[in-house]
């Protein structure tokens, strides 16, 4: 089994043994950054593993020193025998672990070189191994990844386990400034997301940021449950968009179905893929009971 992909937890030391951690195993990294600050304290380049802070737990932490590398970060040691452990960012939820704490699996790889602009000539920055899609999720949350055309980033759905058909659908975006103001919106959508499961015609939400851009597409059994909901907190977030200087772009819209195709469904004892309308059902083919249709959105 691929280590990221569990949620076991890694557990690492510093050489002397008095600092260890745990890190859930789905960190994303190793992550490899060769700015200045990096090459400095770690000699060369730091390799590193990426988590929310919260999901690092470290035991013998009086024997860590931090130090302030720059106005934005610290960087804990230990103070007996002078390991790097770690580099936090002073204002941020996520912390860069040392990857030689641990003793990694064979199937572990770099997965993304930082600050090679700032790397020195004496060495090949290391080979970039293929990404798998876990891999591209926790590292987006964790340390934004950005080619020419692609920006990676993370969805969530929330439904609320009414099936209906959808009467209309809530296409929106809306784009942060900067990750501060990224969070600001989370911190909106999350409340928007309680209100629109209050609301019984609400179906379902999905809903996510790539870079700095948020959307949502959102499916209600009619306007007037989508009237309803959005009158709650999402009026509130709104009278800050437009009375306040918070986000830079944001575009909204409401649609409504022009054709609704049938849903396909396989059968768990024939495996034969059936269209589902109504619930319950028989398989057309082996009269076995159909497994519950899913909700529309
Ligand atoms: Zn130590
Ligand atoms: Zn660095
Ligand atoms: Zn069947």
């Amino acid at each position: 089994m691929r280590e990221s992909i569990t949620t076991e937890a890694l557990t690492g030391a510093c050489h002397c043994g008095r600092v260890r951690v745990h890190m859930p195993s789905a960190s994303a990294g190793v992550v490899a950054c060769h700015c200045s600050d990096c090459q400095k304290l770690h000699g060369n380049f730091f390799a590193m593993l990426v988590a929310e802070q919260t999901s690092v737990q470290w035991e013998g932490a009086e024997h860590i020193t931090w130090y302030r590398s720059s106005p934005a970060n610290e960087r804990g040691f230990c103070t007996h025998c002078g390991s790097r452990l770690a580099k936090r960012p002073v204002e941020g939820s996520r912390i860069m672990v040392s990857a030689g704490l641990f003793a990694l699996a064979p199937s572990r790889a770099v997965i993304k070189n930082v600050w090679l602009e700032h790397k020195p000539t004496w060495y090949q920055a290391p080979r970039v191994g293929a990404m798998g899609p876990e891999e591209f999720v926790s590292l987006a949350l964790a340390h934004p990844i950005e080619s020419p055309t692609a920006q990676y980033g993370y969805a969530l759905r929330a439904a609320s386990g009414n099936k209906s058909a959808p009467g209309v659908m809530a296409l929106t975006w809306i784009t942060a400034q900067d990750e501060t103001e990224r969070e600001r919106i989370r911190a909106h959508s999350r409340q928007n997301v309680q209100d629109f499961l209050d609301e019984p015609g609400f179906i379902s939400i999905v809903t996510g940021f790539a870079g700095l851009r948020g959307f949502t597409v959102t499916a209600w059994q009619d306007e007037a449950s989508m009237q309803r909901a959005l009158g709650q907190h999402h009026a509130v977030a709104m009278r800050e968009l437009f009375g306040e200087r918070f986000v830079a772009s944001v575009w909204t819209s409401v649609w409504a179905p022009t054709r609704i195709n049938r849903m396909w469904v396989r059968c768990a004892v024939c495996g034969a893929l059936e269209a589902v309308s109504d619930d319950p059902r028989a398989c057309s083919k082996c009269h076995s009971a159909m497994p519950e249709r899913p909700a529309f959105w």
